[in-house]
Parts: structure tokens; sequence; C-alpha cells
């Protein structure tokens, strides 16, 4: 399951305006995970039964958006004596249960289905129970149809079991830690097509009632969570992956955008197979679109599940596409289907696995830098979770539901771990091992002591420490650098410090770490062991370095708070092979200041050769608030070709509120080949703040793109604009109605104008009720940031009423926000602008300086001739 369709929310992974991950800046450390009184523990339920088969057949009637059907389960009872039985169902109108056609006594209890056996079965013995049922699901089951806001909005079902949503639209024992074959035969009206697991058995022409039966078989075993159905009016455009047969399933018309989009499946077929050593277990993989998605994409068995978003147009394939989506729900036919999280608390074995193996997707086919930047990426993705909201270790079973902690530290550190785990035991070992945990439990569900035996078994390395510090455990190691040369005796010294705080949640870190130091002579690497506070090491070399790593390839999670010497810095930033290197030069030295970084800054803008150092030197350009930073960045800009570096460089304009820098984005907010540069360019203007951009903006607002994305970053360039005139134009876009894509945006912008206005308030606690799922979201979101308690009322009622866990733990979160910054609005405020001064004042400060640095030696006054000191502002003393 990935959470996030939108292709808005991958950019603060790519290069925005969010700090980098990589520095001691992500040190501090957020709330505890667990909230009082909510989350609790929660465990696997008893077997009572084996499920061997599951098999619905059931018709769906459209207009009234109705489900009837017989859910029969194949069981066996597993000990003597089984006389009666729970399964999950809620909503649903039970009419009957028939135990081999005979009627039983059943009871409905709240969200139970209570059945009577009418005898007590023998251990093994196996029998048939169908309940036959009907009902108009509010979850797991969704119907699309036009209505009046939205007419063009395709007449579509759908179903979403994950994680335990099933209950709502068929009877079953809804919960991962049992498998079973399964069976769909669902009538439809014609023309729709039927999509589900396993192979199609046969379709079935009823003329009576114009309707079609599709039968569909998925023979293997699999978890309850993966039944799906998908029913809609779909062109099917078919392929091939080796033996593999491949469909996809788009809307008629979006035929031609199938090779654009899903052109990298069939290779990512063949790429996973081979690497994890297992074929690829199903009948044949279908990708199919639906419209409204509650997630990204969903991987049930052999037949994925995916937001129509992912059909992106040619213009947004310039510089964007859906390979990763595409990867992870792949990676989970294998990871999350084939072997199965045995309960929630493990799902990482799903998520972290498939989140790694989008990486390593890109690793085979883009290149080594690519994979390392999106690693990184995911690095600073759960360092902002970890620093803005809380820690956790990544196995609990503490939590209000299940989908609570499908978070980052689920997917984006679940992945560092496993990229750890690669270094740790080494490539051939990390691949030995993979693949014998792959094949010992294909077709079994796993929990997280199933990998460690796996590895232990297969390459004799005991890596129960690695598990507790990382999986067991929360946290992640910061460490304090320093270097020193001794030219005497011809030895570098590197002193590495821990300076987390250590407590029952986060560890003293036990590590491996390679350190890598660069000669004329070529590079020496010596992976050293960090497991004490404090070490000294010492690295004998022929001549005094010219750069020296620490962890080269960025493969620990870590922040590091370093300073090396600015000429190695500077040979780093344009010499190291490796990116993340590279990046963290461009971070270090901006934070060092003077005129040879600028020049060295602007020329890895211009001349890198991969756009993410392109992109990342531009950031850092940026966060220098210089004069002298802001013209390379005018200066580099039209240099820029590749579209995601272009992004970067102007998103690290809109650190200067200058009129030069708004100058040079307007432009780009007007026009780019790129969505997604002109979309930055309108937020980047919107922070410069300049007297032209509204009018800018306004335009922005007005212009379609793929997924909205321009209109998202409109609005967010009107938020960031702090111009009220803004409020009834945003408000407008908030309405049903409006492009869902582009709602969310405009409500969070109202949320960031709204402070202290009434109407904003009275129209976002409106919204908080909204159909769709991501306004609500996004109005949570909104509200939290408007910090008035007034909201408050209306959170606790949604928190109360809605049926998303999403929504219910970000309503508690928000809530919590609002009462604590409640006494704090004036403060904050005040900060703000004290802050804004500050930022003021030091950009000018820092252009003296520059001043002073670039003129030659001579130019300088000797300290005896400068200027009588005349009594300098109060700010500039400070800093
Ligand atoms: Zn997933």
């Amino acid at each position: 399951m990935l959470l996030r369709p939108f292709p808005w929310d991958d950019l603060p992974a790519l290069c925005d305006s969010f700090r980098c991950g990589h520095s001691a800046e992500w040190a501090a450390r957020g709330k505890p995970f667990a909230m009082p009184g909510v989350d609790k523990p929660h465990y696997p339920p008893d077997r009572l039964c084996d499920v061997r088969h599951i098999k619905l057949e059931v018709a769906l009637d459209f207009k009234r958006k109705r489900i009837t059907g017989v859910a029969s389960h194949t069981l066996a009872a597993v000990n003597d004596g089984l006389a009666a039985l729970d399964l999950d169902s809620i909503d649903l109108d039970i009419k009957a249960v028939r135990l081999g056609g005979k009627p039983l006594a059943f009871d409905v209890r709240q969200d139970k289905l209570h059945v009577e056996l009418g005898r007590p079965c023998k251990a093994g013995e196996e029998f048939v129970l169908a309940v036959q049922y009907e009902g108009s699901p509010r979850r797991g089951l969704y119907f699309n149809a036009p209505d009046k806001h939205y007419p063009r909005r395709p007449l579509q079902a759908w179903t979403q079991g994950e994680d335990m949503d099933s209950r709502f639209w068929y009877p079953c024992f809804d919960f991962p830690n049992q498998k079973a074959t399964s069976e769909v035969i669902a009538t439809v009206p014609e023309p729709f097509v039927v999509l589900s697991n396993g192979h199609l058995v046969k379709t079935t022409k009823n003329a009576r009632g114009k309707t079609r039966t599709y039968h569909w078989l998925q023979d293997k075993p699999h978890a309850n969570y993966l039944i799906t159905l998908v029913a809609g009016d779909y062109a099917q455009v078919k392929g091939k992956a080796g033996s593999v047969p491949l469909d996809y399933y788009v809307p008629k018309g979006s035929e031609k955008d199938v090779e654009r989009v899903f052109g990298r499946t069939p290779e990512m077929v063949r790429f996973f197979a081979s690497k994890i050593g297992v074929p690829y277990a199903w009948d044949k993989y279908a990708q199919v679109v639906v419209a409204d998605f509650i997630f990204g994409g969903m991987e049930n068995t052999s037949a994925t599940t995916l937001t129509d978003t992912a059909l992106f147009d040619k213009r947004a394939g310039l510089d964007y596409d859906v390979d990763g989506l595409i990867a992870h729900e792949l990676a989970h036919q294998w990871w999350g289907d084939l072997l199965t999280c045995h309960s929630w608390s493990h799902a990482w074995l799903n998520e972290g696995f498939a989140t790694y193996f989008d990486a390593l997707f890109k690793e085979h086919h883009r290149g080594v830098d690519e994979f390392r930047y999106q690693m990184l990426g995911n690095a600073r993705g759960y360092m902002m979770e970890d620093a803005g909201r809380y820690r956790r270790p990544i196995v609990t079973n503490v939590y209000a539901e299940p989908i609570d902690i499908f978070d980052r530290h689920l997917y984006e550190k679940g992945s560092l771990v496993l990229h750890m785990l690669r270094f740790v035991l080494g490539d051939d070992l990390f691949w030995k091992a993979l693949g014998h945990y792959g094949r010992a439990f294909r077709g079994k569900t796993v929990v997280t002591k199933d990998l460690e035996r796996s590895i232990e078994q297969a390459t004799g390395r005991d890596l129960s420490w690695f598990f507790d510090e990382w999986v067991y455990k929360g946290g992640h190691p910061n460490f304090k650098l320093a270097y020193a040369w001794d030219d005497a005796t011809k030895t570098a010294s590197l002193s590495v410090s821990q300076t987390q705080e250590v407590d029952s949640l986060t560890s003293l870190f036990r590590m491996p770490v390679d350190v890598a130091f660069t000669t004329s002579q070529g590079e020496r690497v010596t992976r050293v062991q960090i497991e004490q506070k404090e070490h000294t090491f010492s690295f004998p070399l022929p001549e005094k370095p010219l750069m020296v790593r620490f962890d080269p390839g960025n493969w620990v999670l870590k922040t590091v708070d370093f300073s090396p010497p600015k000429e190695m810095l500077l040979h780093q930033l344009k010499n190291d092979g490796d990116v993340t290197g590279r990046i963290a030069a461009a971070q270090a030295l901006a934070k060092l200041g003077g005129q040879d970084v600028i020049t060295a800054l602007k020329e890895a803008v211009v001349k890198d050769g991969f756009w993410g150092v392109q992109a990342e030197a531009a950031r850092a350009l940026g966060q220098m608030k210089s004069d002298a930073a802001m013209q390379a960045l005018i200066e580099a800009l039209p240099k820029v070709a590749p579209p995601k570096a272009r992004r970067g460089v102007v998103g690290a304009l809109g650190e200067y509120k200058d009129e030069a820098a708004a100058s040079a984005l307007l432009p780009f907010a007007g026009r780019d080949k790129s969505y997604f540069v002109e979309a930055e360019a309108a937020r980047a203007l919107g922070r410069t703040r300049d007297k032209r951009a509204y009018e800018a903006l306004e335009k922005a607002m007005s212009r379609d793109s793929y997924a909205e994305v321009v209109r998202a970053g409109a609005c967010d360039g009107l938020a960031e604009l702090r111009d009220e005139k803004a409020i009834p134009l945003l408000t407008e876009w908030t309405r049903q109605g409006k492009p869902q894509q582009a709602r969310g945006p405009a409500i969070m912008a109202l949320g960031k104008l709204g402070e202290g206005k009434r109407e904003v308030l009275e129209h976002l606690t409106e919204l908080v009720n909204d159909h769709w799922l991501r306004v609500r979201l996004s109005t949570i979101e909104a509200l939290a940031v408007l910090k008035d308690v007034k909201a408050i009322p209306a959170l606790d009622a949604q928190v109360a009423r809605d049926l998303d866990g999403r929504v219910k733990r970000a309503g508690r979160e928000a809530m919590a926000r609002i009462r604590e910054g409640k006494d704090r609005t004036d403060d904050v405020k005040k900060l703000r602008d004290d802050f804004d001064k500050l930022m003021e004042d030091n950009k000018k400060l820092r252009d003296r300086l520059d001043k002073l640095e670039a003129k030659p030696a001579a130019e300088m006054p000797k300290p005896a001739e400068q200027p009588a000191r005349k009594p300098k502002k109060a700010t500039e003393q400070k800093s």
C-alpha cells in the first residue's frame, strides 16, 4: 500500500525549502508516539479454525450503491469441540447462515457475526459456512458515480481491504494471521468489466438482467485483506513479462498512455524475480486505475489498484514518472502477498521492503546516483517525522488502529534498515539472506524474528544487536565528528561521539561505519566499529588528505555534525564521486560562507552531472541569504537544463525577499516546459513577497495542469505571500465541484492565511466533514495551523464519527497542537517577526563579509585604519 497519491507529496523529498535531513539540524526529537487513553496494545486473534477457501458470490447494484451476496468460507476446526464462531462484519444485513445447506442460528453483535454451529466439530473436520447478506458499505467497497458537483466522474466500484476493511463488504476473518485460496464471482451491469485476484475462469452473459458475471479464482493462498474487486467500463491493454501475463485496465481513451505510464513493468518483474531468487508467484499481474482512490496504490494479489493520477500526461513525463509507485506495488507481490506480515505490528516486512525495492529498481534502471538520492530522501522523510512528530520503534503493537503505524517509520525507516543490512552483510550475503527468507517463507505469514533467523541460517551472522537498536527500539545516532591532521607523523585522526540522548527508547548505537580518505594517490577506505559514546580513530596516510568522508555512500541512518576544513569541502563538492558527499559538502560550505563558496556552489548548480546535486547546491545558495549568493542563483538559472535541477534553483530563489529574485522567478511562474518548475516558481514567488506576485499567482490559479500541480504551487505561493486578498479566491477553490486535487492545497493555504478570521474558521469547520478523505485530512491540518480553540468541537466530532483511522489520528494530533499552542499564539507571532528581522540583518552582514572577502588583500583595511567604530545597530553586534 502506498499512502500518498499526489505528485507534490514527493516534492519535499526531492528539492524544496525543507531543511536538509543530513545535518545535525534534525537532532531534535518529537513526542512519544502512543497517545494516552487512546492507544493500547494489540494482539492477533486466536485461530479457532483454519480458513481454507473464501468464495464470494456477489452482485453490485450501482444505482443503490448496494451489494448482495453469499460469502462462503471453507473452514476446518483447529481443536476438537468447536461449536461456535465469530466473523468480522460491520453494517452488513445478515439474511441467513448455512452449514452444508442447513440454516444455523446466528446473532449480530456490534462488529461481529456470531454463529452457533449446532454441534461440536472435530479437529481437522472441514465444513462450509455460507453467509447470505446485503449492505451499503461505508468502507471496504466504494461506488464512484457522477453527481451534480462532478458530472464527469466515472461509474466504478472498487474495494480496499487493507488494513481491516474487508469486513465492511463481506463477513470474514479479517486479520492477516492466516491465508486461504479465494474466489470472486461478481455480477455487474453490462458493459462493465470486473477485475479480481488470480485467473478468470469464465464470464457469463445474463441476458435477462443485462448483466454479466465474472468468475475469478485465486488458487494459491493469500491473506484476506488482499482480496479485490474492481468494476468499471475499462479498456484492457495486454502485455507480457516472460511467461507472466500483464494486464493494464485504464479508462477508455487512455490506452495510448499505457506505454508511457507502465512501460517499465516487464523489466521490474524480471528484475525483482532475479534479485530475490523467487519467481513471480501469481497467475497474472494486472494494474487497474480507479478514480478517487483513498491511497496511492494497493497491492491486491495479482491485481494492483492504483490512483488514476498515475496516468500522467506527456508534459508531466518530461520530469516525472510513477515508476516508484508501480515498483512499490509490484514488490509487494513478493513482500506482503507471498510473505505476509503475521500481525500489523510487523507491517514493515511489507512496507519497508516495498519501499526499498522501489529504490533498488531505480538503482538498476537509473543508476547509483538516483538510488542514493532517493535513499537520502527516505532518510529525510523519516527524520522529519522523528523530529517533528514522534519517535517510535518500527515494531510496535501499541496504536489505536493499525493504519496509525503506516507512517515514515514503517516505510522510509524500514527501507533504510534494509539498506543498512545490505551494508553490514555486504551485497552477496544480503541477497543470499533475502533469497533464503523469500524461499523459506513463501506462502506463509512472517514476523520480524523470521527475517532475523533467515539471515542467521543463510549467512551465520547473528544480527540480534542490529534488530534491537534499529527495529525494536527507536531513533538513530547523532554523530559529532572532529578531524585533525598531524603532519609530523602523517596521521589523520577522527574523533566520533554519539550525542543522542540514550534512554529506554534510543540506544547508544553499535554500528560499523566506513571512513574514507582521498589523497593524490587515490582513496583509502577503512571500516571502523562504533559502539561507544566516544572514539578516536587514527589513520596513517602517505600524505595530507584532500578529502575525508565519514560513511561514504551514506549507508547509515544518522545525523552528522562535522566541519572539515573549507579546502577539503571545496574539493569534495567538486570531486567526490558519491552524490551524497557532494550534497553534504554543499550544505557544510553554505554555513561557512564566503565568495569562494558562492563561486563553487554556483559552478555545481550549473555544471554538476547529477540534477540532485545541482538542486541541492542551489538550495545551499538559498540558505546563505546574501546578495552575492542570490546573484549567483539568478545568473545560474538560465543555464540549468534538467527541469528537476531548475526546480531546485527556483525554489532557492524563494529564500530571497528581493525584487531581483522575484523578477527572475516571474517568467518561470508564468510558463516553463515543466509543470513542476512552474509550480515551484509560483511557490517561491509567493515567498519573495514581491508586490507583483499576487497578479502572477492569480493567473497561475487559472491554469489547468496534470493533477493540479500548478494550482497547488500557486496556492502555496498565495499562502506564503500572506496577502489576505487571496482568501476569497482560495475559498472558491476549496468548494465541491473543483478538482479534488486542488481543494487540498487551497484549504491548506486558507489555514495559513486565515488566522483570526472568523469566516475562514467557519468555512473550514464545515469542510472537516467533507465526503472526500483528502479534503478532510487537509482541513484538519489547516485547522491545526490556524490554532484556534474554537475549531476543537468540530475536530472532536469528526474524530468520533469518521471511519478512517488516518482522520482520527490526524484529528487527535491537531487538537493536541491547538491546545498546546493556544497560549502561545502571540509569542509565536512576535518570534516570527523577530526571526524575519534577524534574517534580514543577517543577510546584510553576510553581504558586507562577502564584499570584504572579495577584495584583494592589499585593499583590505588594516585594523588600525578601520573607521572609528560608530555605535552599530544592536542586531549587528549580536550577530
Ligand atoms: Zn506498500
